[in-house]
């Protein structure tokens, strides 16, 4: 939320450093083809929620017509950066670039009432920090261990916590042992057919370890040498989306150095965000003189896990899975990367399994990096959509290739007291490889 006692920029919106690129919002041509696929604009209703509205507000704001006022600032923090109106846009409009650009700007030069800058440092230090997370993540598992979770849920004591009671109920259950390590070298089965390094990602690493450690399990069983550097930290894209771009570039400079010295043929992520945005570290990078070239090359080895095992015939046997499941689209994956057939031919793959279509498949869960703790309330009105359309499909298990996603769905399904988990398609591969259903 943003205070409508917050100070405004002054005159001019954007100054020089890295401000959004002119020749990419003129091409856009205001069809307004973007607008029935934006989530805001479905949900808020309003121009200037919409994709058409904010590139508008960016040109002005860029030729110095308008200033970073409240408002400005409101709609660009309002957009969810799911990329979808990318996918719908006939004139290629990179949207993403803009926005990022933009929230660049507004990082820099918006001043944020002190509650809201505080609370943003806080996530933003945190879920960046591996050293940070981890302490975080070892109180919240003796908190569950304890039971008092359990305790605080029951009570409903959590909506007197505002923000953070809403932090409370996206966690998930943190498995035993959340450190735990995997091998920085796991050797390729048969046939090898390269060296991958394997991004552990910072929410993934802490909430999702077994995800990282049936990847490497994977790719190891399709020919894959697996490497984990151990030097590795966060990738930076949830800086980079949220305009903390000199911060991002640090960690996203650290990364390719990391993997530069792991001497990979190719960089395997499985978290949607994480992915999307080492994809375009070229573009972050691209008036570096330093980086320029390490970045482009850093991008083109960048693979969703599941883009690289779909590029070729799957190695190994697949046991039998007696699962209904459905896939939700994370928009990092499916309109940042656009990889949206690659998991449903994964899963096609395994043995017994029904894949049902979930309607929507693609529209944003409300997750979007932290915009679920930003704006809760859109958030909330997103998830409800979704989690009304797993549940008509009857699956048993619903899929999602990227963390933030899982927790915000497994939030909603738990509100709900649906039985459906939450899992990654390459847990599932996993599981049939294995011959087992956990
Ligand atoms: S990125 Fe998503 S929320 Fe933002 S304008 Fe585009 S479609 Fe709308
Ligand atoms: S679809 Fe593309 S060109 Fe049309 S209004 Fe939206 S961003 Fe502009």
């Amino acid at each position: 939320m943003v205070s409508q006692s917050a100070e405004t920029i002054g005159a001019g919106a954007f100054d020089q450093l890295d401000p959004p690129d002119p020749e990419l919002y003129l091409d856009c041509i205001h069809c307004g083809f973007c607008l029935p696929t934006c989530p805001t604009y479905l949900v808020l209703g309003n121009e200037m929620d919409s994709p058409r509205g904010r590139l508008y507000l960016i040109r002005t704001a860029s030729e110095g017509k308008i200033g970073a006022s409240d408002s400005f600032v409101k709609h660009m923090d309002l957009c969810l950066l799911c990329r979808a109106c990318e996918t719908a846009c006939p004139s290629g409009v990179k949207f993403g670039f803009l926005m990022e650009a933009a929230r660049g700007q507004i990082a820099r030069r918006y001043q944020y009432p002190p509650a809201e800058r505080r609370f943003r440092d806080f996530i933003l230090h945190t879920f960046t920090d591996l050293g940070r997370l981890r302490t975080l993540t070892s109180l919240l598992r003796l908190y569950q261990r304890l039971g008092l979770q359990r305790l605080i849920r029951a009570s409903g004591l959590l909506s007197f916590f505002g923000r953070l009671g809403q932090m409370e109920a996206l966690l998930p259950e943190i498995a035993a042992p959340c450190l735990g390590e995997l091998p920085e070298v796991t050797p390729a089965k048969g046939q090898r057919r390269g060296r991958v390094g394997l991004l552990l990602g910072c929410v993934q690493r802490f909430f999702f370890a077994h995800v990282n450690a049936a990847t490497v399990r994977v790719l190891s069983e399709n020919g894959y040498e697996v490497v984990v550097p151990r030097n590795q930290e966060c990738c930076g894209s949830l800086l980079v989306h949220e305009g903390e771009r000199e911060r991002g570039k640090l960690l996203a400079r650290r990364t390719i150095e990391c993997f530069e010295l792991a001497n990979v043929d190719v960089i395997a992520v499985n978290a949607a965000g994480c992915g999307s945005v080492m994809k375009e570290y070229w573009e972050l990078f691209q008036a570096d003189p330093d980086y320029a070239k390490r970045a482009e090359a850093f991008s083109r080895k960048v693979r969703d896990v599941s883009e690289l095992l779909a590029g070729l015939p799957l190695c190994g046997k697949l046991q039998p899975l007696n699962l209904t499941v459905t896939y939700h689209d994370a928009g990092h994956l499916v309109h940042g990367q656009k990889i949206r057939q690659e998991p449903r031919r994964l899963l096609n793959t395994i043995p017994g399994l029904r894949l049902v279509e979930l309607r929507e498949s693609d529209f944003c869960c409300g997750s979007a990096g932290i915009y679920n703790l930003l704006h809760p309330d859109v958030a909330q009105q997103l998830l409800d959509r979704k989690v009304e359309r797993i549940r008509e499909t009857g699956a048993d298990v619903v899929l999602s290739g990227n963390p933030g996603c899982s927790l915000q769905i497994e939030k909603g399904l738990r509100e709900r007291g649906l039985q459906i988990r939450v899992l990654h398609p390459v847990e599932l591969l996993d599981w049939s490889y294995r011959g087992t259903e956990r």
